[in-house]
């Protein structure tokens, strides 16, 4: 096989790795990025669930101040009903207590049960904290991880692109402005290998001329656009 078949093939692997290498470039700050959206959603749910406690502590005091105003009411009455000079406004007062009695039991259930809602919110909350506080530091992880690899990857891309620009040279006049478009529209697969006769970017035959052009070290675009090159030594 040709000089130049060999040049290709090794310009197709170093667009290969350069595309491997920026992409793992591009993915660190997507995976912080998502993992900040973790955080963000975290802090909204913890937010919730501490406006659910809020509400609901009020919700016992106010009942517990409903509940001391019916005792001093009872307590009221029940001084009327010791004073009280007949029989049937003894009954009157005697029935507003009852009353107000039976107002006070199912008040007294109700906050029982508020009660509980707020445990169980003050459990709700504690966990939300740690929850808030877990994704922060999985957050702070990831983002320092990715910024510990940066400059190395960095250097990597540079490294290659030299090694690509090197590797680029055999190529010259309307071949390589052809190159130029096909590479930053599809990258390494600006190069497709050919298989025996199918190109593997179009899966389609290419002509006897072609394989032949190819052989002696042409330099062969396919009819989906690709540059042709032969993937080992054959
Ligand atoms: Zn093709």
């Amino acid at each position: 096989m040709t000089d130049m078949n060999a040049g290709l093939r090794k310009l197709h692997a170093l667009l290969t790795q350069l595309g491997e290498v920026r992409d793992e470039l591009a993915r660190g700050p997507r995976q912080v990025k998502a993992r900040e959206a973790l955080v963000e959603k975290a802090e909204v749910e913890l937010e919730t669930k501490r406006e659910a406690l809020k509400q609901a502590k009020a919700s016992a005091d106010r009942k517990a101040l409903d509940l001391k105003t019916n005792e001093a009411k009872i307590a009221d009455l029940q001084a009327k009903l010791n004073a009280a000079s007949s029989n049937k406004e003894f009954d009157v007062i005697k029935g507003q207590i009852d009353a107000d009695t039976v107002a006070n039991s199912v008040l007294e259930d109700e906050i029982l049960e508020v009660l509980e809602t707020v445990d169980r919110l003050q459990i709700a909350t504690g966990e939300g904290e740690q929850h808030v506080v877990l994704t922060r530091e999985e957050r702070d992880k990831r983002a320092q991880a990715v910024a510990a690899a940066e400059s190395g990857l960095q250097s990597q891309v540079k490294e290659l692109e030299a090694q690509v620009k090197e590797a680029e040279k055999i190529l010259s006049g309307d071949a390589a402005a052809n190159y130029r478009r096909l590479v930053e529209a599809h990258g390494a697969d600006a190069l497709a290998a050919v298989d025996g006769t199918i190109c593997t970017n179009c899966y389609v035959a290419i002509t006897p001329q072609m394989r032949v052009g190819l052989n002696s070290g042409k330099l062969i675009f396919c009819n989906c656009s690709r540059l042709l090159f032969v993937p080992v030594e054959s």
